[in-house]
């Protein structure tokens, strides 16, 4: 697929996708905004179905993440890497760009680097981080993300200077992984704040592997994010020689909009056990009640598609706003919604219902950009000042 003449920019802005094993990606596409929608697939069959899907809908944007940073720590001697049927391979620049080849061969809308993980700079140089950059920018091409898969704490201290600098330098898009061991990244204190300076500080971000965090940035200034469909694909995970399996059985989730949190079906049907539960009207529940849904994989997979389509009503109303202030009114006053729904809920039930950490950290202020340093005075400076 060619671009027009914006390029991969346009592409990308406002973009929100949905981040999905390929298996369950036909299940979802329905509900999938076509204008300003699309899929990142994962799994070891993600080259063959986003041929497919791209074959069949022409019109939908498809990328793919690798997840070799599910499996590999990233050195300064080798950024890149890729799991192949004869074991580990680490990518030079020849066979990166072979790999990026691959996946638009493939019929990929963009490609997307295989970044190993990159973990929490222990020699403060950010040796790692440069030359996941310096790497990228040898490669000539106009079609490319750079996937940075990073540990939570590149999100504060001196490292967030060094991850600013690094994604100023890039000359390609950068989507931005976020991981802590096992929780929300942003449950760690300073990264929310983190987060947002980075994409007030950052042209083309996009924040990868995510959940609502993705409106957040969206709300300060980064262009996209991909949003997991399922609890793993919601944050980054670090390396470990097992990751890649099925794992256990999820629960029951549905997005709650007027909340805006993920809430486990039988924690609703714990809410709700007393009073009429909230009702929902978008394509897939046509009114009907949010704790209807059980754990059979037909109301797992209805769960989903509730979810994505609520994804995408909400992306509608970020997008209907201008970037900048009122885009981040916007977001501020769903937040103040949130808090009062929460009450509300805690009122009528007669429950606890606790606001949670990141929606408290969401309405504080937020900082300040960096500032962006002054260009190194030339010699042919002429003798004006
Ligand atoms: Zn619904």
């Amino acid at each position: 697929m060619g671009y027009g003449l914006e390029g991969i920019d346009e592409l990308l802005r406002d973009r929100l996708l949905v981040m999905i094993r390929e298996r369950a990606a036909v299940d979802v596409l329905p509900h999938v905004g076509r204008r300003t929608g699309g899929l990142v697939l994962t799994g070891a069959d993600a080259p063959v179905r986003c041929r497919e899907i791209r074959s069949a809908f022409p019109g939908m944007v498809v990328a793919m993440d690798l997840e070799s940073h599910t499996r590999e720590v990233a050195t300064a001697d080798a950024p890149f890497g890729l799991r192949t049927s004869y074991g580990w391979r680490a990518l030079g620049l020849a066979d990166l760009n072979e790999i990026l080849d691959g996946q638009r061969e493939n019929r990929a809308s963009f490609a997307v680097t295989p970044t190993c993980f990159i973990p929490a700079d222990e020699t403060g140089d950010a040796a790692t981080l440069k030359a996941v950059i310096r790497e990228a920018n040898r490669l000539h091409r106009t079609d490319t993300v750079v996937l940075l898969p990073c540990s939570y704490q590149w999100l504060r201290g001196v490292s967030l200077l060094h991850l600013v600098e690094q994604i100023r330098a890039c000359r390609h898009p950068v989507a931005l992984i976020m991981q802590a061991s096992n929780v929300d990244p942003l449950s760690r204190a300073h990264v929310p704040e983190g987060l947002r300076q980075v994409c007030r500080s950052c042209p083309r971000l996009l924040l990868w592997r995510t959940d609502l965090a993705a409106f957040d940035a969206m709300a300060h200034g980064a262009w996209g994010a991909a949003v997991g469909a399922s609890a793993v694909l919601r944050f980054g995970v670090a390396p470990r020689p097992d990751n890649g399996g099925g794992g256990h059985k999820p629960y029951t989730v549905v997005l709650v909009r007027r909340l805006l949190r993920y809430v486990r079906v039988a924690t609703l049907q714990d809410w709700f056990a007393h009073i009429d539960p909230w009702t929902c009207d978008c394509a897939v529940c046509e009114g009907a009640a949010l704790t209807r849904f059980t754990d059979t994989d037909a109301d797992v997979l209805a769960a989903l598609q509730h979810t994505v389509r609520e994804l995408y009503a909400l992306h509608e109303e970020l997008e209907a706003t201008l970037p900048g202030h009122e885009r981040e009114n916007w977001w501020r006053q769903q937040l103040t919604d949130s808090s009062d729904h929460h009450r509300l809920l805690a009122s009528q039930t007669d429950t606890e219902v606790s606001f949670p950490k990141v929606l408290q950290a969401w309405r504080r202020p937020s900082p300040l950009p960096l500032p962006v340093p002054a260009e190194p005075r030339g010699q042919d400076h002429s003798g004006t000042s």
